[in-house]
């Protein structure tokens, strides 16, 4: 089964299994895992992305472009966040994000697209723990939340 079960009124995530049973695996636990958390729309919008068909090794086009258009809401949601505030490493990170996004355009064929769709959505991350940090909170853990989406086999590739 693909898709998405259910579409959190709260932070927007889009979530696998039964809100009221729990995530997608067994004894999963129940409710929302993002609400009550800092950021909790843009951490659930990273991680829609993360976990996302787009990153499988089979992934046609369109999920490719779909994962595409998908990073670059994901960045005006970062932005749109960021807008008046003095954080310059986030916006640092937020710029090398949109950087890697506009060398990654699928419509150019180019054979990199998938390595710079990654680079994106890591500096994404990376300007959301910025934020997080600002508050003295931990980074971001994408895997703490796994167990509410359809995970990818493919590891993320923080090293390219
Ligand atoms: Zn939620």
């Amino acid at each position: 089964m693909a898709g998405t079960d259910y579409r959190c009124p709260h932070c927007g995530a889009e979530l696998r299994g039964d809100m009221r049973k729990g995530g997608s695996r067994p004894g999963g636990t129940p409710g929302c895992p993002y609400d009550g958390l800092a950021y909790s729309a843009l951490r659930a919008g990273h991680d829609a992305i993360y976990f996302g068909p787009w990153r499988r090794i089979d992934a046609p086009p369109t999920e490719i472009r779909r994962g595409y258009h998908r990073i670059g809401r994901h960045l005006d949601a970062i932005g749109a966040e960021l807008a008046g505030r003095d954080l310059p490493a986030a916006a640092r990170d937020l710029d090398a994000a949109l950087a890697a996004l506009r060398a990654a355009d699928p419509r150019e064929e180019r054979r990199d697209t998938l390595r710079f769709m990654d680079n994106a959505l890591s500096y994404a991350h990376r300007a959301i723990d910025d934020l997080l940090h600002e508050k003295g909170l931990p980074p971001h853990q994408p895997m703490d939340f796994s167990e509410w989406y359809d995970v990818v086999e493919v590891p993320f590739r923080d090293e390219w």
